[in-house]
């Protein structure tokens, strides 16, 4: 039997040499390399300032600071996907305004994003730890999921309707394009993550652009423990954290970025063995690639089974051929802590909740073998025939 693993980065020679070659310096943290990442991913993405961290949440919450949204404030977001996205609003004591999700892509919907703009308080959570009645609406936090762009154009445009700041979470989707423009561009934040299961790797990691001289000075200070420039080691101008990304890291993520088309190239192919396996699969739903879509970055291949199908029974037959697959996602707003604080309930948020029901992640990177994609998917065959 094989065992095929749920991700994999794809690690060179070259790449583990960078790393190396930084702990044959003392210089393990703020120094040369951190810089240098940062330089070559605002030239990637053409953004004016690129702001290196030590994990995609961090960056989330440096972008929630420097928005200068506070306790009380609401931002429109969505339950459908990892929790960073909504927790980055929380550890501010922000309430995030949940919208549904578009049953086809799985991103926020812009019409009930434009809705939720026009009318807040019909999307105040059912209960809260304060009172909302007089909360002010300050963002917008779309997310790309699963590599494919929101519905930008639109997202944007209820935003600048309302005069709501735009942090888009790209941690899914570095590369990705919407009608030829760079996903983590359409707002005035954009952030990327590094974590092994992503397009490219730091370890852990996470960067933000942005073309706002204020902001990006001010999340420098606040991911360096709010020493602003001219402090010194031990004096803070500002209430900050530690969520600098270090030396080996940055190493890494260089040599990474400078193979990221190769990267993304393997992981389309991969993708496209998957399609061309499950897309006549009974029972199996493949992804949808809208055609504003112009360039996927496909960060993980997700499945929709059809709702008859146990979910749970197809991973234990899987996992005694050695291949994992995992529910993805589970939606935000049933996490335990979210029932909890906000008093939401099975059914607040049907779309997320069907594709939360339905969604099956593969295993999926950018070095899987077709032989492996191969037994995957037979494997996959088998069982569902077998549960039928
Ligand atoms: C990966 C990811 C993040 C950030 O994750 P970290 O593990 O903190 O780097 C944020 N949002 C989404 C949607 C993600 O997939």
């Amino acid at each position: 039997m094989q065992k095929i693993p749920m991700s994999s980065p794809d690690l060179t020679e070259a790449d583990r040499q960078a790393v190396m070659d930084v702990l044959n310096t003392p210089m393990l943290s703020l120094g040369p390399k951190v810089i240098a990442f940062e330089q070559a991913f605002a030239a990637y993405t053409g953004a004016k300032h690129a702001i290196a961290v030590n994990s995609g949440t961090a960056g989330l919450h440096l972008c929630v600071r420097a928005a200068g949204l506070t306790a009380g404030d609401l931002a429109i977001t969505s339950p459908f996907s990892f929790v960073a996205s909504s927790n980055a609003l929380l550890f501010e004591n922000v309430t995030p305004l949940f919208v549904d999700v578009d049953p086809v892509t799985g991103n926020l919907d812009p019409q009930q994003a434009a809705d939720a703009a026009q009318n807040p308080a019909r999307y105040l959570p059912r209960r809260a730890p304060t009172d909302l009645r007089h909360a002010a609406l300050k963002a917008i936090l779309p997310v790309d999921v699963f590599g494919q762009p929101a519905e930008l154009d639109k997202i944007t445009a209820v935003a600048r309707q309302h005069g709501l700041t735009v942090i888009e979470d790209s941690c899914e989707a570095l590369g990705a394009t919407y009608r030829g423009k760079m996903a983590g561009t359409f707002g005035e934040y954009g952030v990327f993550a590094f974590y092994p299961n992503k397009q490219m790797t730091t370890g852990e990691g996470g960067i933000i652009i942005t073309d706002d001289d204020r902001a990006a000075a001010l999340m420098r200070a606040l991911r360096n423990q709010g020493r602003a420039p001219g402090d010194t080691w031990l004096s803070h101008t500002y209430l900050g954290y530690n969520y600098r990304l270090d030396e080996m890291s940055s190493a890494l993520g260089i040599a990474q970025l400078s193979r990221l088309e190769q990267m993304l190239a393997k992981r389309e192919q991969v993708a496209a063995w998957y399609a061309s396996r499950l897309a006549e699969l009974p029972g199996v739903e493949i992804p949808v690639i809208r055609p504003e879509t112009t360039r996927m970055s496909w960060f993980v291949y997700v499945i929709r089974l059809q709702a008859k199908i146990d979910r749970a029974s197809l991973a234990k037959r899987l996992e005694t051929r050695g291949v994992p697959i995992r529910p993805y996602f589970l939606p935000i707003h049933l996490q335990p802590y979210m029932v909890e604080r906000f008093g939401y309930r099975a059914g607040d948020f049907p779309v997320t909740e069907d594709l939360g029901r339905r969604g099956v992640a593969v295993p999926f990177s950018g070095v899987m073998s077709e032989a492996q994609v191969e037994y995957v998917c037979a494997a996959l065959r088998d069982e569902l025939l077998a549960l039928a």
